[in-house]
């Protein structure tokens, strides 16, 4: 794959003060547009800006799109690393095969990103708490309503630097929801799809409401197991011994979540992957012994879960604080993704 660069004649003032999540973008961003009949072609490295596209864009009606979410880190020894990117590459194809979007060349994503991220290398935010956000996605281009697989399609990076979703190790509450769900087996919750987003936000919307930081899903049939919480997958620390949900078909397969496992398994701490259902949370919670619980993803790395609200009752967990396993798990995490201790499991990729 070879890809045209048009750098930018006016790059931008790198932003001031606190980051935010997502909300300012580097100078460039990578497009490449597939056409069937002839597959993917154009790949291109422009300016960062505005796209044209027809108002019968199939994404906007019907929502044919896959997207990954991963990062780029500046070490303390100032080299740039990105995290197990081989995972994003691989299951965006997964996503894209669950969407009925074409396959994409593996080696050609790692490329397309490597050469990216380096473009733009001086936009990674130096700090413990920051990183540069990447935002790969596929989208359905044809211009039709009629509903019908599209033709045409276009995929793209942007990239944000960022600080850490939550800011760093602070811990949020949480919100059981009992009846909305956000997935179901044979839909589109093992894809990093838009869909599964925009079916949560009304939950979302109540939690917040209520004075809750993100909704914890339950299975769609029985809304009896735990699935996970928001962009995260869940850990939970009972009676010392860590139990996150098993990959069931809805849930999505975090790198965070295979990292933190592989984690915990090198450092002796029992870690079970199972069905946990909601009673037994609260049972545990009830007999003082649900001692941590956390989300786990790209975003956030590790954010502790202070509270739990499931059917008007709400239990803190430990003192409401990031507990001792969680603050662990996040400082090993974190240090092999800035270089700062060593890559014994091979995961990070120097640019
Ligand atoms: C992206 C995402 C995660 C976390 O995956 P990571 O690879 O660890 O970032 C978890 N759940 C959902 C629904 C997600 O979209």
């Amino acid at each position: 794959m070879e890809i045209k660069i048009t750098k930018t004649a006016t790059p931008k003032e790198k932003p001031q003060g606190p980051l935010g999540f997502g909300r300012n973008f580097t100078d460039h961003m990578f497009t490449m547009s597939y056409t069937e009949g002839i597959g993917w072609h154009d790949a291109e490295i422009i300016p960062y800006g505005k796209l044209e596209f027809s108002p019968a864009c199939a994404v906007f009606h019907y929502g044919q799109e896959t997207f990954e979410g991963m990062k780029a880190y500046k070490g303390a020894d100032g080299a740039c690393y990105l995290f197990r990117p081989e995972m994003n590459a691989r299951r965006i194809n997964a996503s894209n095969e669950r969407m009925s979007i074409p396959q994409f060349p593996e080696e050609d994503f790692l490329h397309a990103l490597k050469t990216l991220v380096k473009l733009d290398l001086d936009w990674i935010p130096d700090g413990a708490d920051s990183s540069l956000y990447i935002r790969p996605f596929f989208i359905a281009a044809d211009e039709v309503l009629g509903l019908s697989i599209s033709k045409t399609y276009r995929f793209m990076i942007i990239m944000t630097p960022s600080a850490s979703f939550f800011g760093g190790l602070q811990s949020v509450g949480i919100w059981i929801e009992d009846e909305y769900v956000r997935a179901v087996r044979g839909g589109t919750g093992r894809a990093k799809t838009g869909g599964n987003y925009s079916a949560s936000m009304a939950a979302q919307a109540r939690a917040q409401k209520e004075g809750y930081a993100q909704v914890m899903w339950l299975d769609g049939v029985e809304r009896k197991y735990i699935e996970e919480v928001g962009a995260m997958n869940i850990f939970f620390k009972i009676d010392g011994k860590m139990i996150t949900p098993a990959l069931n078909g809805s849930i999505l397969q975090g790198v965070t979540r295979d990292s933190i496992i592989t984690l915990c398994k090198d450092f002796g701490i029992p870690v079970e992957e199972r069905p946990i259902s909601v009673d037994e949370l609260m049972q545990a919670a009830d007999a003082n012994l649900l001692q941590e619980a956390f989300g786990a993803g790209t975003a956030v790395v590790i954010s502790p879960v202070g509270k739990l609200r499931y059917q008007g009752k709400e239990v803190t967990i430990g003192n409401g604080e990031a507990g001792e396993t969680s603050n662990k798990l996040y400082k090993a995490l974190s240090a092999i993704q800035r270089g700062e201790a060593p890559d014994k499991f091979n995961w990070r990729v120097q640019l």
